[in-house]
């Protein structure tokens, strides 16, 4: 289902050495080697949370996960660490870390009636506010956005990548910070992707941010509130919410 995490980099995400260009020192290699590691084994962990390798509610090894990986046990302990102030894993006291359970049905609509106080008015305080420089940014972080390749995290993960970042970027140019504070403290994409797959959302979900981007950037706040609105109100109605029936 995974690769160790030592295989899971591209090529082209190593830092050069060696051959020309700048010069990093040995110490400076270390510590990039460090946090590479750190990183990968994150990814590794994350992507069987997502993909339900390990159950939720299942225990998590840390000194399984070390020999899987072939790791000491510190990057492991480091990647639990930040999946657990994700919401992904949970440290129980004496008895190490779990998988967290799915969002139950009562947690899903809790989580979108708050998005949906949120951010309909991130959209249009956003278009009320909108630079050259926003719209720029907008337009770029929508040209980021790739279809699904496949139906497991892997072929999700830039779309859920792009989703996470749209939307922070809107709460970001909403000029609240409490606000951009709040729509990231819910980590809510991860725990919607966790929940299903199955269907195909990618090209609904890029449509719908197209309609987005054109109401903010054109400064039209009523019509950026709507979009917003719709867009969430799909997400959980029309996408996601008939897993529960
Ligand atoms: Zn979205």
């Amino acid at each position: 289902m995974h690769d160790p995490p030592c295989r899971r980099r591209t090529a082209g995400s190593r830092p050069r050495s060696g051959s020309g260009g700048t010069r990093v020192d040995t110490a400076d290699r270390r510590v990039l080697r460090r946090q590479m590691l750190a990183d990968d084994v994150y990814e590794a962990i994350k992507t069987m949370l997502m993909d339900h390798v390990v159950r939720p509610g299942a225990r998590i090894s840390i000194d399984g996960l070390a020999r899987e990986f072939q790791v000491s046990s510190t990057p492991v302990r480091e990647a639990l660490a930040r999946l657990e102030s994700e919401g992904l894993a949970l440290k129980e006291p004496l008895k190490g870390y779990r998988a967290t359970q799915l969002l139950t049905l009562a947690e899903f609509d809790d989580l979108y009636r708050f998005r949906l106080l949120l951010e309909p008015w991130a959209a249009r305080r956003a278009a009320e506010l909108i630079t050259d420089e926003g719209r720029d940014r907008l337009r770029a972080e929508l040209a980021t956005a790739v279809e699904p390749t496949s139906v497991d995290y892997a072929g999700y993960k830039s779309l859920t990548v792009h989703d996470n970042r749209f939307h922070t970027l809107i709460a970001t140019l909403s000029g609240s910070e409490q606000v951009r504070l709040a729509f990231q403290r819910t980590h809510c994409h991860l725990h919607i992707f966790r929940l299903h797959y199955e269907r195909d959302i990618g090209p609904e979900v890029l449509t719908e941010h197209r309609t987005l981007v054109e109401a903010i950037t054109a400064g039209d706040p009523v019509a950026a509130e709507a979009a917003m609105t719709r867009h969430i109100q799909n997400s959980m109605e029309s996408r996601l919410r008939k897993i529960y029936e």
